[in-house]
């Protein structure tokens, strides 16, 4: 059935604003108190808080890690950029201005690439901007209360081209930022922390037009699970006006996820003048091609997502798994380099060692592990060379994981190492097959799922050690 809805598409673009994950706030020594800090304004000084004649200094660690977002999002680091004062008074901004970058941002282009239901999306960004947080207001009784501990952190504004058309769309290109950002170790863009805080600028046009029309932008966006209800609340209410022979006003809006509408916050018309001009206390940013270089970073998640499936064959799921997580992802490559097998690799990290993670007490992780991958590798290829069976690879796994060790010595300090040796199996075949004369009876008879009971007498018998391909082997030339 059709509806009204159906003849419309929603036309997207996003501002999206990460804090930077420094020890510092941006242009002070005060600690960029990534969690909440226990007490207000407790991370403040002469400088965050905008006194007289404080000189605020440029944090290189910030630069550093805008230029590592930087080239995450493959955009290209301007060799010079400028901060600029964006003016206006409100108690949460001490310092009666906004440092931020009009006209000379830091970075200017890029794109973000994901996988929506499978296939590749490419999202392009216009440009990154860095500037610093304002404080935060608390409504009490009738009264405000002021927190600077926030004022001064250090922020970067990404700014997308309007490549959205759907919500999915939107959810998948913040789930790859996020990742992003993880990956290079710029933020950890946690929506619930507010490290990272969304505004979409939403159109609707009817689904043959190629004009955009009047946009209206949404703030106030907090969580994954708002996106949708925000996106799809604003996409009926402008199709609603143009239904009934109106238009949106080009305004800003207001979500109130709670009570699933949004409010108007301002319109075009009382648009502030921000009085904007070049920041006389901070000289431009001059950053040169080799220090780019040196925080340049060659795959990004996405492209080893790309490769674990198309190339090493592991299910999406896995892919995904495997390439969400720096930590995990580099752990992965360094196992299949040694051991070239990348699917018995995936399965070692998503099945043995992420069940004995989850059944520790204490969270835990790849980097929590004593052992280096290297370590861990040996164990596969001993698997693939059957000198361990898979049973007892668990057992070397486990130890690795605890105590660091070498996996050769593990195996044979543990007597796990497997025997190969046809002769002495031989032995012990002969032994159970005459020990259990009844089953040998039943299996001639017909009672062929007693095969596994012979196999599994004799690895019994080897204390686990035995090969048990060859044991398969030598049970079949006796009992058929
Ligand atoms: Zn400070």
């Amino acid at each position: 059935m059709s509806t009204i809805y159906d003849k419309y598409e929603i036309v997207m673009g996003l501002e999206t604003h990460v804090r930077v994950k420094s020890n510092t706030k941006m242009f002070c020594s005060c600690a960029n108190a990534l969690e909440l800090a226990s007490e207000p304004n407790q991370n403040v000084c002469p400088i965050c808080m905008g006194f007289p004649w404080m000189l605020p200094v440029l944090s290189e660690w910030v630069v550093d890690l805008a230029v590592r977002a930087s080239n995450a999002l493959r955009s290209e680091v301007q060799e010079k950029s400028i901060f600029d004062r964006k003016s206006y008074f409100y108690p949460d901004l001490p310092m009666g201005y906004q440092v931020t970058q009009m006209y000379h941002p830091i970075t200017i282009g890029g794109e973000v690439r994901t996988l929506i239901h499978g296939e590749e999306k490419k999202f392009r960004i216009h440009h990154m901007h860095i500037e610093n947080d304002a404080g935060k207001l608390i409504h009490v009784s009738g009264k405000t209360l002021c927190d600077y501990n926030r004022a001064g952190s250090p922020l970067m504004e990404i700014v997308t081209e309007p490549d959205f058309r759907s919500k999915e769309d939107v959810i998948g290109y913040l789930e790859e930022l996020q990742k992003l950002m993880r990956w290079c170790g710029a933020s950890d863009a946690d929506m619930e922390k507010w490290q990272l805080r969304c505004d979409v600028n939403i159109s609707v046009r009817l689904k043959w037009e190629t004009n955009f029309r009047t946009r209206v932008e949404l703030k106030n966006i907090n969580s994954f699970s708002s996106i949708g209800r925000a996106i799809d609340n604003e996409f009926e209410r402008q199709i609603e006006l143009y239904e009934a022979g109106q238009a949106p006003d080009q305004e800003t809006r207001w979500w109130n996820d709670e009570k699933g509408y949004s409010t108007p916050l301002r319109s075009k018309e009382d648009a502030m003048d921000y009085r904007y001009f070049p920041e006389p206390d901070l000289p431009p940013v001059i950053i040169s091609k080799a220090y780019i270089e040196e925080r340049a970073i060659k795959e990004l998640p996405i492209d080893r997502r790309s490769k674990y499936i198309n190339t090493y064959n592991l299910w999406a799921d896995d892919a995904r798994i495997l390439s969400s997580d720096r930590v995990i992802s580099d752990f992965y490559e360094k196992l299949v380099e040694r051991t070239n097998d990348p699917k018995k690799s995936c399965s070692y990290i998503t099945t043995i060692l992420f069940s004995i993670f989850e059944a520790s007490p204490e969270p835990m992780g790849i980097a929590d592990c004593k052992a280096d991958a290297g370590e861990f590798a040996k164990v596969i290829q001993m698997v693939n060379n059957d000198e361990l069976s898979s049973t007892n690879s668990k057992i070397v796994i486990e130890k690795l994981v605890f105590e660091w060790g070498d996996a050769n010595s593990l195996v044979d300090t543990l007597g796990l190492r497997q025997k190969n040796d046809t002769e002495a199996l031989q032995k012990i075949v002969e032994k159970v097959i005459a020990e259990n004369p009844n089953q040998v009876n039943e299996y001639k008879s017909g009672k062929v799922n007693l095969f596994g009971f012979f196999v599994w007498q004799c690895m019994k018998a080897s204390n686990g050690q035995g090969n048990p391909k060859i044991f398969t082997e030598l049970i079949k030339n006796i009992i058929g």
